[in-house]
């Protein structure tokens, strides 16, 4: 099978035309058409063999995960999806490998109405690009230096499942089939958080998406704002599963763990109802887990406002 051939069976042929996408797959460029008094939201990311993933994973979670991963930066600028590429290097043409993986990617992508406009294909090591386009009212966008010291500080859905996953597959815990398998869903099959993305325009003021652990992240709000935060870590969320494990653990992979994607957010305490009422229409859990502060630094405090003192820190890929 040719270069070409690969992309118009896997790629090209799984999806129908949209407006908002005059021109795609099959020119020198893809054309987008934006809608008059929007902005594009652009984000890309990649995932290596070896570094994102292991070797051998499931291509069709691939597919899933790779995309997710992107949609997730959508969210947390409350932009709506519209239209993605995907640089895709191959050690080598596997037809049931690109079938598992186009049918992962598309499946997320249909969800959202977000169109593959091109991309480009070589041969290497395995590595997927993945760079979205997403729609946002003018001035509408959820930007990290948007905090105002006295936000509450909100989180979605829940926090360390991804990583107690991990650390089961890397043989460091030991979980029940069950646990494994319910951990996994969240470390393999992440849910960008659109949906609730979207409602918190006009009504949250800073967000993040959760992708190198909690407090890493709530870290660059804080940095971009110029503002500082005390975390109830009574109040954290912890996964499901997590929810079993030691309180050592459970602290530690909830604030550092990483791969949630979901949102961490800051909006003033007047709009408490209305960021319950935009969860609700996202029909998606949010907790509210600190306060901004203008004092610079990131306090922990127990159920009885207590200092906790922790050691953690954010993944970062040149420092481990
Ligand atoms: P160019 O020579 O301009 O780099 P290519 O020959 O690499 O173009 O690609 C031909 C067309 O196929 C382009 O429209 C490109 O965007 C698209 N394309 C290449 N790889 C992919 C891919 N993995 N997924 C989707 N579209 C792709
Ligand atoms: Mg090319």
């Amino acid at each position: 099978m040719s270069e070409f051939e690969l992309i118009q069976h896997y790629f090209t042929a799984r999806q129908s035309p949209v407006d908002a996408v005059p021109l795609g797959i099959g020119d020198d460029c893809a054309l987008i058409t934006v809608k008059s008094g929007m902005q594009l939201a652009i984000s890309t990311d990649m995932l290596v063999e070896g570094r994102h993933f292991f070797s051998g994973a499931n291509a069709q979670m691939l597919g899933h995960k790779s995309l997710a991963v992107n949609l997730s930066d959508l969210a947390a600028m409350g932009a709506e999806p519209r239209a993605f590429t995907l640089a895709l290097a191959l050690p080598a043409v596997q037809g049931a490998w690109l079938s598992d993986f186009s049918a992962g990617l598309f499946e997320l992508a249909s969800r959202h109405h977000c169109q593959l406009i091109g991309g480009d294909t070589t041969r290497g090591p395995l590595n997927i690009c993945i760079t979205v386009f997403g729609e946002i009212p003018q001035g509408q966008a959820l930007r990290r230096d948007a905090a105002i010291a006295g936000d509450d500080i909100w989180v979605s859905g829940t926090l360390g499942d991804a990583k107690l996953a991990l650390t089961s597959l890397l043989s460091q815990v030991s979980l029940s089939d069950s646990d494994r398998n319910q951990a996994a869903l969240r470390l393999h099959m992440p849910v960008p958080r659109i949906a609730l993305g979207q409602a918190l325009r006009g009504i949250a003021h800073a967000a993040i998406d959760v992708s190198d652990g909690l407090i890493g992240d709530l870290g660059h709000i804080l940095k971009k704002s110029g503002l500082g935060a005390t975390l109830w870590c009574d109040a954290l969320p912890f996964g499901d599963v997590l929810r079993n494990q030691s309180e050592t653990m459970q602290y530690e992979f909830a604030l550092a763990g990483g791969d949630d994607y979901e949102l961490c957010f800051t909006a003033s305490k007047a709009n408490r109802a209305a960021v319950l009422a935009a969860a609700q229409q996202a029909d998606t859990a949010v907790t509210r887990i600190g306060l901004m502060e203008s004092e610079p630094g990131l306090r922990y405090v127990d159920a009885h406002k207590m200092p906790l003192e922790f050691s953690l820190q954010a993944f970062d890929h040149f420092q481990s």
